[in-house]
């Protein structure tokens, strides 16, 4: 029974501090879209750890730059320079049409650098006061952890019992562009939000807001910081959710899928007349751009230069829409869809989100619920076809009790 697996799942994590409630799985292997338990029973993987597996699991021309590089030097600090970073950070400036690259690890890290940049750019080129700096947020936003990112979250079990939290921070309702110009001050430095939403369960902004928002940080001289975190490298058919409309922030942030699902990598993506404010000493990471996160990041990028991931997650995402529409009435309430990446909101009188993902963890399929009713449905993009149909099919049987 599923209370006598979850007493195994205590003893096996029993030192592990409890900030997570995982489902009940504990993996042991992991293939393309496929992972493989400690048992030996199999999943097919719609999470993708987020989106940070966009290639799959072990994908061979990743490990392959990764045991590459393993056998020349890992890790150097930026104290020295180390001949991966300049190709990786050359070859991600391509992919972004910018011209520099600050490398850290993780996503929230990735963030915080851009806050600090947006603040140094808002005191040294904008002019603003000193300590005034203010940078416009969104509602229901997710961009980490860290205790100044989670202060400006709006999601209460993210920040209760953390305070005090980091000033400068105003949010307004996500996709409203107007409430952006409403909220910027002279003391403005940046707009920081994400193109679609991840966690609040994939919410796709209404068409147009990101190019309106691109002109009214053009007109009111503010950066337009878009965290593609989650949505970026290909995961919604295009190289970057913002490409969607056309629209090129000041800032990328990036993470996740960039580390080609073996690394923690990130970055900040910008033009030398804003990324460029950052200088010697005022910012680091002792393994930000290591020669191994470098390797693999490379690759990654390279991964993506052809625009075949991208093709393959719009033309996968087609079909999974056209799936995820047929449930339409038959248990779920909503279904939004950007590439190959899911929001799909279950119809209460059907369950939680969260016992809807262990009916299909029992039926062999990994997804994640997020805020309540909510499952986020994220392959890895080489996912096949037929592959997506079988977890549409236990999705059907789990939906129909
Ligand atoms: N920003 C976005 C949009 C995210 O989705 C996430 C993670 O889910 C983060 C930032 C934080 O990344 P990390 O967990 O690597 O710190």
């Amino acid at each position: 029974s599923r209370s006598a697996r979850s007493g195994t799942a205590e003893r096996v994590e029993g030192h592990v501090a409890r900030n997570y409630a995982p489902l009940d799985v504990t993996i042991a292997r992991g293939e393309g879209a496929w992972v493989t338990d400690v048992e030996g029973k199999r999943y097919l993987d719609l999470l993708a750890a987020y989106s940070a597996v966009n290639f799959g699991h072990r994908h061979p021309a990743l490990v392959a730059a990764l045991e590459e590089q393993l056998g020349r030097v890992a890790l150097t600090s930026r104290a020295f320079r180390n001949d991966r970073l300049e190709p990786f950070a050359a070859a991600l400036a391509r992919l972004c049409g910018k011209d520099l690259v600050l490398p850290m690890n993780t996503g929230a890290e990735a963030v915080e650098t851009g806050i600090k940049v947006a603040r140094a750019w808002g005191y040294r080129v904008k002019g603003v006061r000193p300590d005034a700096a203010r940078i416009v947020v969104a509602h229901g936003n997710f961009h980490g952890r860290t205790t100044t990112i989670v202060g400006f979250s709006d999601d209460e079990s993210a920040r209760d019992g953390f305070g005090p939290f980091t000033p400068g921070f105003d949010a307004v309702p996500y996709g409203d562009a107007e409430a952006i110009a409403a909220a910027i001050t002279d003391d403005t430095v940046a707009v920081l939000i994400e193109p679609i939403q991840g966690e609040s369960g994939v919410i796709i902004p209404p068409e147009g807001f990101l190019r309106r928002v691109r002109e009214i940080c053009d007109e009111r001289n503010v950066l337009f910081i878009a965290d593609e975190i989650q949505s970026g490298l290909g995961r919604v058919g295009e190289t970057f959710a913002c490409d969607r409309e056309g629209v090129v922030p000041d800032l990328y942030l990036l993470g996740k899928a960039l580390g080609g699902g073996i690394l923690p990598v990130s970055a900040v993506v910008g033009n030398e007349d804003v990324l460029g404010v950052i200088r010697p000493g005022e910012h680091g990471s002792t393994f930000g751009g290591n020669p191994l996160a470098a390797a693999v990041g490379l690759r990654a990028v390279e991964m993506l230069e052809s625009g075949e991931f991208q093709e393959r997650a719009r033309a996968l995402g087609a079909h999974l829409r056209e799936g995820l529409e047929a449930f339409l009435g038959h248990g779920v309430t909503e279904v939004r869809v950007a590439g190959l990446w899911a929001g799909v909101d279950i119809d209460p009188s059907r369950g939680t989100g969260r016992e809807i993902a262990e009916k299909l963890l029992d039926r062999g399929v990994l997804v994640k619920d997020t805020h309540g009713q909510t499952i986020r449905i994220a392959p890895p993009i080489v996912v096949r076809a037929t592959e997506l149909d079988w977890a549409l099919e236990q999705l059907r049987v789990v939906l129909a009790g």
